[in-house]
């Protein structure tokens, strides 16, 4: 039988990096088994959808890997576009007597057995309803017996049926409810094995009753962990950075980011390397190797990982990859303030030094900007007292020099002996001169980039400027 997952995510408007994580996991089983990797959207919450959500998901998908152009790709489907399926599979739960009409409010069924928060006490059951407006459809659970619901992940977990209430599979108004649609689309896609979120965890004892009861073998389940911030929390959209564009948009590499998702609660048995191709991840993946705990969403490693993958690149992928932060309407210089010579000049220094691809401009924008930038801490950090005689015994000493980084060195070296400063300590006001900030690129590099006149008039404007 040919394998067939699923990831069916709910357009929210961003794309969740635990969601990614979960793509991931599907499609690693999906190609590792020669099998298919559905995407349908679960787009039945009609007023929150809009069509760029949708396409939001499968360019995020795209920029993990996961191509609509890959054989193990199918779809999208659309939840919504399956309707008919959601209310045939109501009607034959109906018809063969697994589920029926029920026109209790809440209030009565609180009333009866004494409980708010009681599960449906079974009241319409045996009242033979037939559907009217209003009406909601229950699925009848056996009295008797247990639901064995096998995961991959966690074991297998046995549910007493009795514990299971009649749950609604419709509202009164005949739409199918999440439960049973999902099911049905399950169904219908064919899908063998359900790889999801642990927030779908209590939902499993029910589905494997719809699916048994509409006449088919379920799925084999496999729950994901949570993934939880450093303090252990949830990870969530109004306390965590959590939407993989935004990772994207400040500079981490899909490649890296896929690297990291991938070990987010797996690793390879091979215990090769952390840091290699998605590929090779693949080769290895097992969705029963994924841990029962929870996976810390550990940023600093992300981080580690993606300067990893910066510095793999050859310079000049490394320049494309900048070139979004480099030009308008990210770059705080104007479009004519950049040139690329210059650029290709400090980039493999650059390279070497960032971590998020976002961190390139605080590191060459003293080349394209009029002015340094401002910033009253580097500023009193750099100028300790002295200062003043640094800045003009090298504007002095730089004026005769050759403009070349090893020259620029010893004008700056001659003009420390000459104050009596160690060549650190001399450099500081120089830099923060020059580039506004305490920390940079290597300074002599900078200045030779920078050019001769640039750097004489920044020194003679924080010389002004301290005076
Ligand atoms: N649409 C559901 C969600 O986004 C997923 C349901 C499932 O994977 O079974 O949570």
């Amino acid at each position: 039988m040919t394998t067939r997952v699923r990831f069916a995510p709910s357009p929210t408007g961003m794309f969740h990096v635990g969601g990614a994580r979960s793509a991931l996991f599907n499609w690693a089983v999906a190609r590792r088994s020669g099998g298919r990797f559905v995407l349908r959207i679960e787009d039945t919450d009609q007023a929150r959808n809009k069509p760029e959500w949708v396409t939001g998901i499968t360019s995020a998908l795209a920029m993990i890997g996961i191509s609509e152009a890959d054989p193990a790709f199918e779809g999208p489907y659309f939840q919504s576009a399956n309707a008919d399926a959601h209310r045939g599979a109501a009607a034959q739960l109906f018809a063969a007597g697994r589920a029926y009409y029920c026109d209790c409010t809440r209030e009565l069924v609180t009333a009866r057995t004494g409980k708010p928060d009681a599960g449906y006490d079974g009241h319409c059951r045996e009242r033979g309803l037939e559907y009217a407006e209003g009406r909601a459809l229950r699925f009848q659970t056996p009295d008797d017996g247990e639901t064995l619901v096998s995961d991959r992940i966690r074991g297998a977990t046995a549910f007493p049926n009795r514990a299971i209430e009649d749950f609604v599979i419709a509202r009164g108004d005949g739409t199918p409810l999440f439960l049973l649609a999902n099911v049905a689309d399950d169904v219908d896609e064919h899908i063998t094995e359900v790889i999801r979120g642990e927030e779908h965890l209590s939902n499993t004892p029910k589905q494997q009753l719809l699916w048994e009861a509409l006449g088919h073998t379920p799925p084999v389940w496999a729950h994901l962990r949570v993934i939880v911030n450093e303090k252990r929390q949830k990870l969530s959209k109004r306390r965590d950075k959590v939407a993989l564009e935004d990772y994207i948009a400040e500079g981490y590499l899909p490649d890296a980011v896929v690297n990291y998702l991938m070990l987010l609660g797996w690793g390879p048995r091979d215990n090769g390397p952390e840091i290699r191709p998605y590929a090779e991840l693949e080769a290895e993946f097992d969705i029963s190797d994924v841990t029962k705990a929870s996976a810390f969403f550990d940023v600093a490693k992300l981080k580690a990982f993606n300067g990893e993958y910066i510095r793999a690149l050859d310079v000049s992928a490394f320049s494309t990859a900048c070139e979004p932060w480099l030009y308008a309407p990210r770059s705080p210089w104007s479009e004519d303030a950049f040139d690329p010579e210059v650029f290709a000049r400090v980039a493999p220094l650059a390279q070497s030094r960032i971590v998020v691809l976002g961190e390139i401009t605080a590191y060459v924008d003293f080349l394209f900007l009029d002015e340094p930038v401002t910033d009253e801490a580097a500023w009193s950090k750099g100028m300790k007292p002295g200062a003043d005689d640094m800045l003009a015994a090298a504007a002095k000493t730089l004026t005769g020099a050759a403009w070349q980084a090893e020259a620029i060195r010893s004008a700056i070296d001659a003009a420390a002996a000459e104050v009596g400063l160690k060549l650190g300590k001399a450099q500081a006001p120089v830099r923060v001169a020059v580039t506004g900030r305490t920390v940079g690129l290597p300074l002599f590099e900078s200045l030779e980039a920078l050019g001769r006149e640039r750097t004489l008039a920044r020194i003679e404007a924080a010389r002004a400027k301290l005076a």
